[in-house]
């Protein structure tokens, strides 16, 4: 996708500071953190949304998740817990439109969410 910021920074065509990457999956540290952990970690492939997973994305959906608990280690907060959160949508308040998972870490949450 020519147009996405996301597609562009797993090509390497503007910066990101990469954390982990795959074949299926890319992770980096949020421009804008929240929290002193704040990794977005995306599919490769370009999927716009929660809605666009196809039927057979479910390797990358379960790499997603793998990369989480790898990145939780690599970050020291997988004992201490964090948060993952995937805004979906304009109700979703999601702002890229490119499939994204957040993994906020580091202290300990608000409740429900911040
Ligand atoms: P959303 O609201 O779509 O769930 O979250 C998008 C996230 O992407 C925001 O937390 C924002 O700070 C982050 N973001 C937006 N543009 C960039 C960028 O160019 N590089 C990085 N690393 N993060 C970005
Ligand atoms: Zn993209």
């Amino acid at each position: 996708m020519t147009d996405c910021i996301f597609c562009k920074i797993i090509a390497g065509e503007i910066p990101g500071d990469i954390v982990y990457r795959n074949d299926l999956v890319c992770a980096f540290r949020d421009i804008n953190p929240v929290a002193p952990t704040h990794v977005l970690i995306v599919p490769t492939r370009h999927i716009a949304d929660n809605n666009g997973w196809a039927d057979d994305d479910g390797p990358t959906a379960a790499a997603i998740f793998t990369a989480v608990r790898e990145i939780a280690e690599q970050e020291g907060i997988a004992e201490n817990g964090y948060r993952l959160i995937a805004n979906t949508g304009p109700h979703g308040r999601q702002e890229v439109p490119h499939l994204h998972v957040h993994l906020i870490g580091g202290q300990r949450m608000q409740h429900p969410m911040g």
